[in-house]
């Protein structure tokens, strides 16, 4: 079955069978909110926000997905999300065994002769909300998560405080990449070296095929290097933080919230106008719709 094709699905509800269509929506894609199609759906289906929610975790079945629920939720809506809800847990399924065989090839890639592995990279969490950070330092490799330091401590006591949401709970709903993946090794002027254009060229065909898999309708971009590499442009702090920008990301329309680095090696958020603007940013991840579906609580 293509992944951009037109397709259909045959279910049946007791003796009726019903085909639902999908087909790719105006991105290309078959993937769109599901919240969406259950709201769209009419016919009675009356989907709540509470379910729309929790359905929207996790894969969309794409806008014709609203017409073929409209279809089938006029005879019987209750089977009709629960049908829709099997096909988003085979999604989810899918997209997780894709993420792990990318995974086990990122593990073995020794691209970039001058990076210091191993490779770091977050689990396979099928995540609309994708976070990219600049490369792991030094200690990441040997706890084998990224932002597992100092930087890390930062970033979760920000996100904790804002959404409530604890380190774990960011980490199980939240896609952790990077510019790189691996330890840049030190600069010589102190601190981690900035991985170079080539270095963040090889590793970017990694992200391309996250966002790819994901499909994200959020990226967070933590620091001037992942600024940059999702917008397109260098930018001043000042200009970025603190609101949410639309950027195509590897052929990808999404919404972007800037955050400084938390490494502390800038102070530029703990003086204004930074602090002011890094609150604003992060009351803008706590309002995401991405965000507040990724930290739902399960049904
Ligand atoms: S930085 Fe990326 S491309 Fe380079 S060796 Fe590490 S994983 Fe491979």
């Amino acid at each position: 079955m293509s992944r951009c094709g037109a397709r259909s699905h045959v279910v049946a509800f007791g003796a009726t069978k019903y085909t639902l269509r999908f087909a790719p929506d105006a991105s290309g894609t078959v993937n769109g909110p599901v919240s969406r199609a259950l709201h769209a759906g009419g016919g009675g289906a009356g989907a709540t926000d509470a379910e729309a929610t929790a359905v929207a975790r996790g894969r969309g079945a794409g806008g014709a997905a609203a017409e073929a629920h409209a279809d089938i939720a006029k005879r019987s809506p209750t089977r009709a999300r629960l049908r829709l809800h099997t096909l988003i847990v085979v999604q989810r399924a899918q997209t997780v065994t894709r993420l792990r065989v990318l995974h086990r090839e990122l593990a073995k890639c020794r691209k970039c002769p001058k990076m210091i592995g191993p490779v770091v990279h977050g689990p396979p969490v099928p995540s609309r909300v994708l976070l990219i950070g600049q490369a792991p330092g030094p200690h990441e490799g040997k706890l084998g998560r990224p932002f597992a330091w100092t930087a890390g401590k930062t970033l979760f006591r920000w996100l904790e405080e804002t959404t409530g949401a604890s380190e774990s709970a960011v980490r199980e709903c939240v896609y952790f990449a990077a510019v790189a993946r691996c330890f840049p090794g030190k600069a010589k002027a102190g601190g981690d070296r900035r991985p170079d254009p080539e270095e963040i060229e090889r590793c970017s065909s990694y992200l391309s095929r996250e966002v790819a898999l994901l499909e994200p309708d959020l990226v967070l971009a933590v620091g001037t290097l992942a600024i940059e590499q999702v917008l397109g442009e260098k930018l001043k702090l000042d200009e970025v933080v603190g609101g949410v920008r639309r950027a195509r990301y590897h052929g990808r329309d999404v919404d972007v919230i800037a955050l400084p680095h938390p490494s502390g090696a800038s102070t530029w958020y703990k003086l204004e106008p930074g602090k002011s603007l890094l609150a604003r940013a992060l009351r803008a991840v706590r309002a995401h719709p991405a965000m507040r579906a990724a930290l739902a609580p399960p049904r």
